[in-house]
């Protein structure tokens, strides 16, 4: 079959693309295929924390993710050992959780809706690029396009196919998920985070006191729901930036802040998959085939994905649509498009910010950051890491 697009993955990278080009290059709707190894609604390790900027994104595509099942977190808390500052947006929510089987079932029935074609249960084994096009071979024949976008995550086939020797920078990601109450003593009933449980507007919790024993993340705690029972999603990061370093086994300090609050790390199922993050010097396509979504990198501060993954299809939708019209796939200027984007912009301070905050890991500078500089950091976050999706050209 010949396709003028084939993108491998119908994540949230995946799908944008498509919805992004379906909105600039209607005429191609029918000429995008999305190839989807699993069949939706599909499992995502992910805490499925959304912020504004993604809700942005798909707003400008005409999509209300308010039809997803989802929990509104009132505020997010920036914490060093369980003090430091809070951020919430005054009548509004700050965080919006939502289920990634739910989310990407719900985009991908967006998607198809609006004529693009998804063929599910299907997976990419090798891409080869030459002069004429893309050959993309599966567990099911062979398939020609003009161009091949890699939206295929953290581990995807398409750059290790066609960019084998880039490097790679990876986060460690543990995440456990619990009811909203801990089994055993409710040593957290009386606790901020769980007296404001009862109206199901709860704070999102990030901790970054394992930073001291070289793990460069953080430990999160946010409210979520899986077939409309509240429960909570516990998770802890770690960028690999002090990976030279003695470090405590990952899930120890998960434990320790589940321990806290009552709960038993051990009563629950643990599950781990690593993210790729952004690194500013990485190569992100070759001639014909471009990359999305976790297969460039997610946010390397906090491993946030999804709000990326919606705004690099739309950087790469307009670097598609224009290719076509030029007759000319070399992408010799996606990087620079990428770059200069406002998605482009605000991965490169957050990649500078994460050059900062985790290799300065000492206890009295993580103190001072998240408990005493608040107005600076919620400056800097304001101005370099929020409010990008809205200046992203579509
Ligand atoms: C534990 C954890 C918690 C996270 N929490 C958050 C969070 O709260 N908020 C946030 O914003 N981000 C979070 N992230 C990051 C977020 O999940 C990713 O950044 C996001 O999913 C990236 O989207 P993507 O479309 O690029 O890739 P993916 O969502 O990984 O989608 C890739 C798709 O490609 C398909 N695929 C892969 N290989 C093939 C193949 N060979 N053939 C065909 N199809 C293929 C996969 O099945 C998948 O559907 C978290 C990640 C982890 C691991």
């Amino acid at each position: 079959m010949e396709k003028d697009v084939i993108i491998i993955g119908g994540g949230p990278s995946g799908l944008s693309t498509a919805l992004h080009l379906t909105k600039i290059a209607p005429h191609l709707t029918n000429r995008i295929l999305i190839l989807e190894k699993e069949h939706y609604p599909r499992l995502k390790l992910c805490a499925g924390g959304l912020v504004a900027d993604a809700e942005v994104i798909l707003q400008r595509l005409g999509l209300d993710v308010r039809e997803v099942p989802h929990v509104d977190a009132s505020a997010a808390h920036f914490d060093f050992a369980g003090k430091g500052l809070k951020i919430s947006v005054p009548g509004s929510h700050t965080i919006r959780v939502i289920r990634r089987n739910e989310f990407d079932h719900w985009l991908a029935k967006k998607a198809v809706n609006r004529g693009i074609e998804i063929k599910e249960d299907i997976t990419v084994k090798k891409i080869i690029p030459d002069e004429n096009g893309v050959t993309v071979e599966t567990d099911q024949g062979n398939f020609r396009a003009q161009i091949v976008v890699g939206a295929d995550g953290s581990n995807g086939i398409t750059r290790r196919c066609v960019l084998p020797n880039s490097p790679v920078y990876t986060a460690r990601v543990l995440e456990v998920i619990t009811p909203n109450h801990p089994h055993r003593l409710a040593a957290r009933d009386t606790s901020p985070k769980f007296s404001e449980s009862g109206g199901g507007r709860e704070g999102a919790y990030f901790d970054f006191f394992p930073v001291p024993d070289n793990i460069a993340g953080y430990t999160w705690d946010f409210p979520t729901q899986i077939n409309g029972q509240p429960m909570r999603c516990w998770g802890i990061y770690d960028t690999n930036l002090l990976s030279d370093q003695n470090r405590p086994p990952l899930k120890k300090p998960l434990a320790e802040e589940m321990a806290r609050h009552g709960f038993s790390l051990d009563d629950y199922e643990l599950k781990g998959h690593p993210i790729r993050w952004y690194d500013p010097f990485n190569p992100v396509s070759v001639p014909r085939v471009l990359l999305v979504g976790d297969a460039v990198g997610a946010d390397p501060i906090f491993g946030e994905g999804i709000s990326m993954a919606l705004g690099y299809g739309a950087v790469a939708a307009r670097e598609i649509s224009e290719s076509i019209q030029r007759n000319e796939f070399s992408f010799s200027g996606y990087k620079r498009r990428l770059v200069r984007s406002a998605l482009g912009q605000t991965l490169f301070a957050r990649w500078l910010i994460t050059q900062i905050i985790y290799p300065l890991k000492w206890r009295w500078f993580q103190i001072l950051l998240w408990r005493i500089l608040k107005p600076i950091v919620i400056l800097v976050a304001w101005i370099f890491v929020l409010n990008w999706g809205k200046r992203i050209k579509i």
